[in-house]
């Protein structure tokens, strides 16, 4: 099951789970709109994977499927890649 973290990798955004400005990659790193774009370009820092948008769950699976409370957070913020 996807993994939806609850915010942002580099910039520690809040990213809930109906979020339409949640970017992710293969491997569920999770980042905002905003840091995927300008910092990012679509790529992600950690396993060089393109960036989309995530997908959202629909609020009766997330009753079930809760999503992931588990904060990712780079200390170090991302480096600027665009
Ligand atoms: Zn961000
Ligand atoms: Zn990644």
């Amino acid at each position: 099951m996807l993994q939806l973290r609850p915010n942002c990798e580099c910039c520690d955004t809040d990213l809930p789970p109906q979020s339409t400005d949640a970017r992710i990659c293969s491997f569920e790193c999770t980042f905002c709109a905003a840091c995927a774009e300008q910092k990012l370009a679509g790529k992600c820092p950690n396993c060089g994977g393109e960036l989309v948008t995530r997908p959202r769950r629909p609020a009766e699976k997330l009753a079930r499927n809760p999503a992931s409370t588990e904060r990712v957070l780079k200390p170090q913020g991302c480096p600027v890649t665009a």
